[in-house]
């Protein structure tokens, strides 16, 4: 059935298509499998207030939808109650996590290719939905594929980025935040997202939580911690996630390890978001075994 052209099913039917029929879906090794199998999509308004609160979490230069929507269409006036953001969820596939979940310090060939291909992958989504949404009649810009889009130092996060596909995700009702700072939606943490920016209007989706670590055990229950065991550096702490400590392991560590083992430029870790509770959904106290 075809969906009204602008409508959350439309669009959602954009990515899934293209996600079912690419080429460029792939991890390409050589059984060519397929780096993402399915998606879910979330959606939030451009006046949603959370965006501006995010100035404060994150730092003040993190774009709203209609600072990020400007830089790409300066000639407009757009209104923040006439964009809507486009959040999407790219679950990792079941070989890819059964493999990473095996693995004690390096990556998984599966994740490392998923890491460095599955994004370029989703990069190509990204520009995909703009280029189909523009051709329909709704301006659209990618805030991470902008020029102007960095990296920050943050008081708070330490690293930060001036749009956080995480925070737009969790703005769009995809989940919340674990202990180790990835996002646990409901087809778990295993995951890459994606979103765009578009003068489209959209109903938001809800967001069925009130608490922005809602979903993750440690912070609701006093229990996990699984995340802490899985990383292969004591990147993660009761005290959260040492972006520093993990950065340094993936480059160069794993890098290094990806280069002489797989034969291509990458890098990758994911141990936390496999072998874990919120691996593939949002994980409930019976799932903790102590
Ligand atoms: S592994 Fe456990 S503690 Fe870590 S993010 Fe997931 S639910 Fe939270
Ligand atoms: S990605 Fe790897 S190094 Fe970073 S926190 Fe997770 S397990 Fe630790």
């Amino acid at each position: 059935m075809k969906h009204p052209t602008g409508s959350a099913e439309w669009i959602q039917s954009v990515i899934t298509e293209f996600i079912e029929t690419s080429p460029d879906n792939s991890l390409r090794n050589e059984t060519n499998d397929k780096a993402f199998e399915t998606t879910l999509v979330g959606f939030s308004s451009g006046a949603d207030p959370i965006y501006e609160e995010f100035k404060t979490h994150v730092g003040p230069f993190h774009w709203t939808p209609a600072e990020a929507f400007a830089l790409a269409y300066p000639d407009i006036q757009a209104r923040p109650e006439d964009l809507s953001v486009i959040s999407w969820v790219l679950p990792q596939t079941g070989a890819t996590r059964k493999d990473n979940r095996k693995e004690m310090f390096y990556p998984a060939e599966r994740w490392a290719r998923n890491r460095i291909f599955g994004e370029e992958f989703n990069v190509r989504i990204r520009k995909r939905l703009v280029e189909v949404l523009v051709a329909a009649g709704f301006e659209a810009v990618s805030p991470m594929l902008c020029s102007q889009w960095e990296r920050k130092d943050s008081d708070r996060f330490v690293i930060a980025s001036t749009w956080s596909e995480r925070h737009a995700a969790y703005a769009s009702g995809l989940g919340t935040f674990g202990l180790c700072d990835g996002l646990i939606t409901p087809l778990g943490k295993a995951m890459r997202l994606g979103s765009v920016v578009a003068r489209v209007k959209i109903p938001p989706t809800p967001r069925p939580y009130k608490d922005h670590h809602e979903y993750c055990l440690f912070f609701t229950k006093g229990t996990c911690g699984k995340c802490i065991d899985r990383c292969p550096v004591q990147a993660i702490s009761k005290n959260g996630h040492d972006k520093i400590k993990c950065r340094n392991h993936l480059k160069p560590t794993s890098a290094d390890y990806v280069k002489s083992r797989f034969h291509f430029d990458g890098y990758g870790c994911g141990l936390c978001q496999t072998g874990v509770p919120c691996e593939s959904k949002i994980p409930v106290a019976a799932d903790v075994k102590e």
